[in-house]
């Protein structure tokens, strides 16, 4: 048995990214950078003003204030997108929009709601200092330097700086294919009607639910029944992508045949069973292919909440790596009040289902109720994961916990 901890860095340690391609900026969101971006040219590229107003020079308007106005004789209009033809001369103000250019002569933009307009002047109600309102050349982005690294996942912001930067293509790692494995004799389709014994596979749809969130690309290979022959036939199938999720057989009843399978094509066990509540029969390991490429295979177990659980604390941190992530950091952890009393008598670590929500100044969390590994309505039910870590015994309402935010 190991620990939550050292599964994580087992993971995270054996599993390295798949390969690089080009792609759209269209299409790489949510992907890893695969190279270090090189501004092209400075953002912005030219002095501008940050505000609807009046360029002028500080120096003409060091008195001005509310009470005591001082008149400058407007001289043009800056509208956005060309570049200004006039020059500001001492005494005079230009009008300027938000993104025009600042004339040449101008060091600084009084923002239309101190000015007032007077036929062919502008009474300016204050005194700016040099520079205000002005976004500089290169205050975003220099040219030459590294805007975004290799490993930085694109997010909206980053897709917008590549555009930016007139970058339409970059490369990024290919988004992982997961194959999802679901084994068990008991499962069904979920347009079946269930007969004695049977239930409906619900682990295929959260789990490569989870996967697309995750950025990966989700294979659902089917259910595969409690036989050896079986599931090493579809192990065989699943091991064709770049990382494989089984879920259920891996505990210790006499059918739980999954570790076996696996062993038998070729996939080195690293860890079998964590440390933790719900989620304890884990098991981890590598299957190293003709061709020489790492795949990772995640067993899972089959309670429907275990199978969650242990996806978003161990799938995840892998799915970053494999995707290209340098080093996938731990989710971020908030502190918490407990809002209700929480038994607790072994040693494992908890990942309790919970709903935490703002209360005055504090964050209060409170749990979703029956916490058994069968009770799925509590993960639809959960916003986070209230974290009780290993050594923590029985706790009472009002105690501080850490939660993390699903
Ligand atoms: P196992 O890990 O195979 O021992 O399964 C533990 C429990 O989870 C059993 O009650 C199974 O019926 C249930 N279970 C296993 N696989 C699934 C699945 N794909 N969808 C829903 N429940 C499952
Ligand atoms: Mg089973």
């Amino acid at each position: 048995m190991v620990s939550a901890a050292e599964a994580r860095s087992l993971i995270v340690d054996s599993i390295t990214p798949v390969s690089a391609e080009p792609c759209s900026l269209q299409e790489c969101g949510g992907r890893v950078l695969a190279v270090d971006v090189l501004a092209p040219h400075d953002v912005p590229l030219f002095d501008n003003s940050g505000m609807d107003g009046f360029a002028l020079r500080a120096d003409d308007i060091r008195k001005a204030t509310r009470e005591s106005p001082v008149e400058l004789k407007l001289l043009a209009e800056a509208p956005a997108g060309r570049s200004p033809d006039v020059r500001l001369r001492p005494g005079t103000a230009i009008r300027i929009m938000t993104g025009a250019p600042v004339p040449e002569g101008a060091d600084s933009v009084v923002e239309q709601e101190q000015t007032e307009i007077r036929n062919s002047s502008v009474m300016i109600h204050t005194a700016p200092a040099v520079g205000r309102n002005i976004r500089r050349r290169g205050e975003d982005i220099q040219a030459g330097s590294v805007v975004l690294r290799k490993g930085t996942r694109l997010n909206p912001g980053a897709i917008g700086v590549l555009a930016s930067i007139g970058i339409e293509r970059v490369a990024v790692y290919r988004r992982p294919s997961v194959a999802v494995l679901t084994t068990g004799t008991e499962l069904i389709g979920v347009s079946q009607i269930p007969g004695p014994g049977q239930i409906r596979n619900s682990n295929a749809y959260s789990l490569t639910s989870l996967l697309r969130q995750h950025n990966a690309a989700p294979v659902d290979l089917g259910i595969a029944s409690d036989s050896c022959s079986e599931l090493r036939v579809s192990i065989r199938k699943a091991l064709a992508n770049d990382a494989v999720i089984t879920s259920g057989g891996v505990s210790v009843g006499s059918y739980d045949l999954v570790l076996d399978a696996l062993k038998t094509e070729g996939v080195e066990i690293h860890f079998w069973k964590v440390n933790i509540k719900p989620g304890m029969p884990m098991a981890f390991g590598i299957k190293t292919t003709d061709d020489g490429r790492k795949i990772p295979v995640f067993a899972l177990p089959g309670n429907p909440v275990s199978s969650m659980v242990t996806f978003l604390q161990f799938v995840r941190p892998g799915l970053e790596k494999l995707s290209g992530a340098p080093k996938p950091e731990p989710p971020l952890r908030i502190r918490a009040v407990l809002g209700e009393d929480i038994r607790k008598k072994d040693r494992k670590r908890h990942f309790v289902r919970g709903i935490a929500r703002n209360e005055n100044e504090r964050i209060v969390v409170g749990t979703t109720g029956s916490q058994s590994s069968g009770v799925l309505t509590s993960m639809a039910a959960a916003n986070c994961f209230i974290i009780l870590p290993e050594e923590a015994g029985d706790l009472k309402a009002g105690d501080p916990v850490e939660i993390e935010l699903l």
